[in-house]
């Protein structure tokens, strides 16, 4: 089996104002340019394969894969969850619509920044599905509700926070990503506040209430001046 290098493959196809895979690159194999709303384009000619973009990528758009011209592909999978999957775990290959491909074996674990949470899953897939592969799907236990619908957190990685030590609903908040999502928490704060008190045998009182973030728009203050009253 030829095994050759790893690509980076961009699934970002919106113009928002981002740019972490275009600056992080040390190779400037991403180009973004002056206007950070373009769709970043890869030059596969300077790409490595070292998958820090796709660890700096907020948007989890960015996977790599090594074609083999054989039955079967390597992908690497940015993923934020815990716990992580271990090597030799099969798991659920999903497309850019959530949908399921079929399953993957756990060849190796990487982070590629140590400064930065997110791990590099890399799977072998069947390599007729290798180009749609873009996630994998979540281990979903039964009576196990999700708290946080935004970013599906379950109750149990609320419950793993609090015994690694997370007493408060912004500490949870940073350990598993839960109210990150658009609604900032509305529901699954509230939840969480609870889950602590039951959990730690605290009083309500007790807890701090959490930040909140909404998502905010930039404008210059050129637009502010022009706006008709
Ligand atoms: S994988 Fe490495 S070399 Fe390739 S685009 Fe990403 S950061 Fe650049
Ligand atoms: S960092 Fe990710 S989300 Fe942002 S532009 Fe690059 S690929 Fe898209």
């Amino acid at each position: 089996m030829i095994r050759s290098n790893y690509l980076a493959r961009i699934n970002c196809f919106q113009p928002i104002p981002c740019n972490p895979c275009e600056t992080s690159c040390p190779f400037g194999a991403i180009l973004i340019g002056e206007d950070i709303t373009n769709i970043p384009v890869l030059d596969i000619t300077k790409c490595r394969g070292c998958g820090i973009c796709v660890a700096a990528c907020p948007g989890i758009a960015i996977t790599m894969a090594m074609v083999t011209g054989g039955d079967k592909d390597y992908v690497a999978i940015p993923y934020e969850y815990y716990p992580l999957p271990e090597i030799g775990d099969e798991v659920t290959v999903v497309d850019a619509n959530g949908n399921e491909l079929g399953h993957g074996i756990v060849e190796k674990l990487k982070k590629p920044n140590k400064n930065d949470p997110t791990t590099l899953v890399f799977v072998i897939v069947d390599s007729s599905i290798t180009k749609s592969v873009v996630g994998i799907k979540k281990y979903i236990v039964k009576d196990d509700p999700i708290i946080c619908r935004c970013e599906e957190i379950f109750e149990s990685e609320i419950i793993n926070a609090i015994k690694k030590g997370d007493r408060t609903v912004d500490a949870i908040k940073r350990r598993t990503r839960s109210g990150m999502g658009m609604c900032q928490g509305k529901t699954c704060n509230r939840l969480i506040a609870n889950i602590i008190v039951r959990e730690l045998g605290i009083s309500l009182s007790e807890q701090l209430p959490s930040s909140k973030r909404p998502p905010v728009g930039v404008i210059s203050i050129k637009e502010l001046s022009q706006e008709k009253s």
